[in-house]
């Protein structure tokens, strides 16, 4: 990967694997304790891993190395709900700990950092989100995978980026109207994409949304030979100067299919791990971040995810604490969209006879 611009970002670190964040302190031999002591703390509990693509990769690779998963939030998901493991142990933010605490009601789900949450959530309170919903009562009310166990409740389908085209395609064909939330990068790409009539929430995600558009055009122009991969909840026109737009799933898969030697990523720093592995002769560059003037550039990657490291992990393990918990007649409402949506990437699969 190069980016002459910052040589010595976040993302750089991160993808010469060196620990950032959380555990920048711990010195080799204190990483390695830590490591064998959450092997260890895993097999006393009962536990499995579950790791998001944007966490450090320190735990990427101790999920991978110990038989849990890394993925994305509906893949984090499905894996939690179909492993025998009475816990799940969960890296990423708040609402996939909430999600996975909905779907298997019977586990324990510990979280190294409850604290850990996300610009879309938090912009969208339940209880505002219910009044927005009130407003529009002839609509069918769509919320993306990054909310609250509440506003799931309060919706009618739960999608994730990897399934919300093909889900509001289907209602548009069924001549539904959509109410979409929280976020609005999404929801417009989303109403490009199927026609859709949607009324938007107006959110976003601090991470996608400083992608800059007139210097990844710039970076193009330097790059032609890089084909340029985009998450879907950064501005338009970031996406619109996008070859393949898609969850983090995939665009990892496009880095090991597309017959390209570069790539420009527009997503969280974090994917670089897993991108590195999957495809090791390939170059990663970084979308480019901030103005041309600015004075701090957004490091591309998201603060609550770099709230997880090896330290807070072995702590919640060690005291089993913090644990996820929602109450059960939220969780059964949430448990209802999100199954709609888990049944319907599951019948998808079925007739494309592969992966959704
Ligand atoms: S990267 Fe953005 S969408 Fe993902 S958890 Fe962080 S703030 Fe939320």
């Amino acid at each position: 990967m190069s980016h002459p611009a910052a040589p010595d970002t976040v993302a750089y670190r991160h993808l010469r694997g060196e620990a950032f964040t959380a555990d920048e302190a711990l010195t080799a031999q204190e990483r390695d304790a830590l490591r064998e002591r959450i092997r260890r703390l895993l097999a006393e509990r009962d536990a499995v891993l579950v790791a998001h693509y944007y966490t450090d990769a320190e735990l990427q690779r101790l999920a991978d190395e110990t038989g849990g998963c890394v993925a994305d939030s509906l893949e984090m998901a499905r894996f939690g709900a179909e492993h025998p493991a009475s816990t799940l142990a969960v890296a990423g933010v708040r609402f996939m700990g909430e999600t996975a605490k909905v779907l298997t009601p019977g586990k324990r789900v510990l979280m190294p950092e409850l604290e850990a949450t996300c610009s879309l959530d938090l912009g969208c309170p339940a209880d505002e989100f219910a009044a927005f919903c009130d407003e529009h009562p002839d609509r069918t009310v769509v919320v993306y995978a990054n909310t609250s166990a509440a506003v799931k409740a309060r919706a009618d389908w739960v999608v994730t980026s990897s399934i919300a085209v093909d889900v509001v395609r289907h209602l548009h064909r069924r001549g539904e109207r959509i109410l979409w939330a929280p976020d609005k990068h999404l929801g417009e790409y989303i109403r490009r994409e199927t026609g859709a009539d949607m009324r938007l929430w107006d959110g976003s995600c601090i991470v996608h949304e400083e992608f800059r558009a007139a210097e990844l055009a710039e970076l193009r122009r330097r790059h032609p030979e890089a084909r340029v991969l985009v998450h879907p909840e950064s501005p338009a026109a970031v996406i619109e100067q996008a070859d393949v737009v898609g969850s983090t799933s995939q665009l990892l898969r496009a880095v090991v299919e597309l017959d390209a030697p570069s790539f420009i990523v527009a997503t969280d720093a974090g994917i670089f791990h897993k991108m590195h592995e999957a495809a090791p002769g390939k170059t990663l560059l970084e979308a480019p971040t901030g103005g041309r003037s600015a004075t701090c550039r957004s490091c591309a990657h998201c603060p609550w995810m770099a709230m997880n490291g090896l330290r807070s992990l072995a702590a919640a393990l060690e005291r089993s604490a913090p644990e996820v918990e929602v109450d059960p007649a939220t969780a059964a409402g949430a448990r209802r969209s999100l199954q709609r949506m888990m049944d319907f990437a599951a019948e998808r699969r079925a007739a494309v006879g592969g992966d959704a």
